[in-house]
């Protein structure tokens, strides 16, 4: 890799193969965001008039009605439900999370309570919403969602992710039509995916995504649906959305990026990916204690991972140790190890600058020649990295 601005800044050269991760800045901005970013930072525009070319661009691509662009679509699940609560009521939008009303439960099951960097009901929370847990970690059936709705409920959260439990739940369908029956209106977090249609197709009322994960726009969050609800939710920028907001630059990135995710190459970007996933499974194949498996997406994402699977005894070193060996490296290499305590972790080839496939496959080799070639196993307690996980965050800034 060239030299780039981070040396000049004093931080590490990550290579990122965990996926699109916030704490790593999300994903590679695409050339058509960055160049509409500084080629309106130095104007004034009118920000509701830039919204609303926003929402027309938001709306052609995601079927919705209508559309704004926000801070995060953390951001987008707390002003949509603030919506659903307020409605237009300019007092009711001051005056949250204080709420004027009855009706500010909000539905989700208990399976899709997950985190994402933060938990999702508190995004429920903070606007004021009152969480109804429907149905078990691992359970929910319609009877629980049916006798959860009452006169009280003002939305249903429904959570895409490949963090949520993904059996013997409610799925989508289902869930807008016990929600319609009785007229709750269906707000689906579908940060991570691709498809911009499927969610409204499918009866959510509001969708949201990221602007920065696969889209490659800047940090920002789309609220797309039924116009009557994205107003609601917009004129939450008058109250709690002013902390949220977006400028003039990440609208207008976020529409930079929509329209050139219309015309990407989709299936040249995939032929790459394989071609690393096929490079990282080479390396790795025949290596003792190392299975390499492609697997799909979860969410049925257009994405292969690699599933790196670790038998400490015969690696002579645990994935978790292995994932740590990684990212201590020169230069640091970031997997996806979330579920490390499995024995495995996972390779993600979409946010790699071409070349980088080569530095993973060789810095996953030599540190397993380094592990085989140790007498010990490389083996630190899991109860220990657990343990330790936030001690650099309760440090900063040191
Ligand atoms: C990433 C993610 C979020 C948070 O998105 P931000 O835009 O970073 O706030 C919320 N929900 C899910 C399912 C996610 O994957």
């Amino acid at each position: 890799m060239s030299d780039d601005i981070r040396s000049s800044l004093g931080l590490r050269p990550v290579i990122n193969v965990s996926g699109t991760m916030t704490s790593l800045g999300a994903s590679i901005v695409v050339p058509e965001a960055i160049a509409a970013m500084s080629s309106i930072l130095p104007q004034f525009v009118e920000v509701n008039d830039l919204q609303r070319k926003a929402s027309a661009i938001i709306a052609r691509l995601t079927g919705g009605e209508a559309g704004f662009v926000t801070a995060s679509c953390s951001a987008g699940i707390s002003l949509a439900v603030a919506g659903a609560i307020t409605g237009n009521d300019l007092l009711a939008i001051e005056k949250l999370p204080d709420v004027n009303t009855e009706k500010n439960e909000v539905l989700v099951q208990m399976g899709h309570v997950v985190s994402y960097g933060a938990p999702v009901d508190q995004a429920i929370r903070i606007a004021g919403g009152k969480v109804v847990y429907v149905g078990q970690a691992t359970s929910t059936h319609r009877f629980h969602m049916e006798n959860a709705i009452t006169e009280k409920t003002a939305a249903a959260v429904f959570v895409v992710s490949h963090h949520v439990v993904d059996y013997g739940l409610l799925n989508l369908k289902e869930f807008v039509e016990i929600a319609h029956d009785k007229g709750v209106p269906v707000i689906v977090d579908a940060a991570s995916e691709y498809d911009l249609r499927l969610f409204l197709e499918q009866g959510a009322d509001i969708a949201l995504y990221s602007g920065h994960k696969f889209l490659g726009g800047p940090t920002s969050g789309i609220v797309a649906g039924k116009k009557d609800l994205v107003r609601s939710a917009y004129l939450q920028n008058m109250g709690i959305g002013r902390g949220m907001k977006v400028g003039k630059e990440s609208i207008f990135g976020v529409m930079a990026a929509l329209e050139a995710w219309e015309t990407r190459d989709h299936s040249s970007i995939r032929e790459r990916e394989t071609g690393y996933l096929n490079l990282w499974k080479q390396a790795l194949d025949g290596r003792p204690g190392v299975t390499a498996l492609i697997e799909p997406d979860p969410t049925n994402n257009p994405l292969d991972r690699m599933r790196v699977i670790i038998n400490a005894e015969e690696a002579h070193i645990t994935a978790w140790d292995l994932s740590d060996a990684l990212a201590r490296g020169s230069p640091p290499i970031i997997v996806r190890d979330h579920e490390v305590e499995h024995r495995y972790f996972y390779l993600d080839p979409c946010n790699l600058h071409p070349g980088q496939e080569k530095i993973v496959a060789q810095r996953l080799g030599e540190e397993l020649d380094k592990a085989r070639a140790s007498n010990e196993i490389i083996a630190t307690p899991l109860e220990s990295r657990s343990k330790h996980r936030f001690d650099g965050a309760l440090r900063w800034p040191d």
